[in-house]
């Protein structure tokens, strides 16, 4: 099979006033793989993440050279950003449960896009909640709060809230962090599981949930692609010592 680049970035660079956050990046994303980045803090992990939704552009100073493509788009040229963002899901590391029950967290994004019919969000709710390994723990109370859920409840809440809009790329920022092992290990199942149908992006601090998870793996280190690679690979024979470094712990 040949596979597709879904998303390219060319020579990207970006500045948050002097600060430059992302040092000349060229990396290209296939259709339907997992790519795991990752690197020390403050490597430039989440800024790369963020160019793929447009999340940086009202941060001060903010300033990007070199393109962001998604299949023929240049999604900084003019494109509806609410579209974009519709198209690119984003799970954060601190779940954000809205203040609402869990059906009207689940379906908070197809509501806004006009979905009004109940039957509809019903289908949406037991989908997306399967989808995200929720559903048997929440499907007698989904008319109670979303905030009462566990940490790791409400990170595939805001998975299955995520799927909710049908995204097809999804970027992870540290998604597992701070999560119980049993939520951790259920959300590394659904990337697994979503590979058929998503292009995902999965940023970690969690060298291991790298080597788990990832088809390849990019190694970020102050702002700059060190290397990229199938993730075996990466984690066994890296070509730069810095990512040896990284991998065996010596520094991060
Ligand atoms: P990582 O996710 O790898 O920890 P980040 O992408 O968050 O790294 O940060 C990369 C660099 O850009 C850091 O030096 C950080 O301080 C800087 N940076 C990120 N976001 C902003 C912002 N909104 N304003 C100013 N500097 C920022
Ligand atoms: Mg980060």
């Amino acid at each position: 099979m040949v596979s597709m680049d879904k998303i390219t970035t060319k020579n990207l660079s970006v500045y948050f006033k002097e600060v430059q956050a992302l040092k000349d990046i060229t990396l290209s994303i296939k259709e339907n793989e997992i790519l795991g980045i990752i690197g020390p803090s403050s490597s430039g992990k989440s800024t790369f993440l963020r160019c793929i939704n447009r999340l940086n552009d009202k941060n001060t100073g903010f300033k990007k050279e070199g393109t962001v493509n998604i299949e023929e788009t240049d999604i900084y040229q003019n494109i509806d950003v609410e579209a974009l963002r519709k198209k690119v899901g984003m799970v954060f590391a601190l779940p954000v449960a809205l203040p609402m029950t869990i059906y009207e967290n689940v379906t908070y994004g197809p509501r806004r896009h006009g979905i009004k019919e109940k039957s509809r969000l019903d289908e949406i709710v037991e989908k997306t909640l399967r989808d995200a390994y929720l559903w048997d723990e929440v499907k007698d109370r989904l008319n109670s709060s979303g905030t009462d859920l566990s940490g790791g409840q409400q990170q595939r809440m805001a998975l299955a809230r995520t799927l909710a809009v049908e995204p097809d790329i999804i970027l992870y920022d540290e998604p597992c962090s701070g999560l119980d092992p049993i939520s951790t290990a259920k959300i590394e199942e659904a990337m697994k599981k979503f590979k058929s149908q998503y292009t995902q992006i999965l940023v970690t601090n969690n060298t291991k949930q790298a080597a788990r998870v990832s088809d390849r793996t990019a190694f970020f280190l102050m702002g700059e692609l060190i290397e990229v690679d199938d993730t075996h690979k990466i984690f066994t024979r890296p070509k730069d010592e810095r990512t040896n470094g990284y991998i065996s712990g010596r520094f991060g």
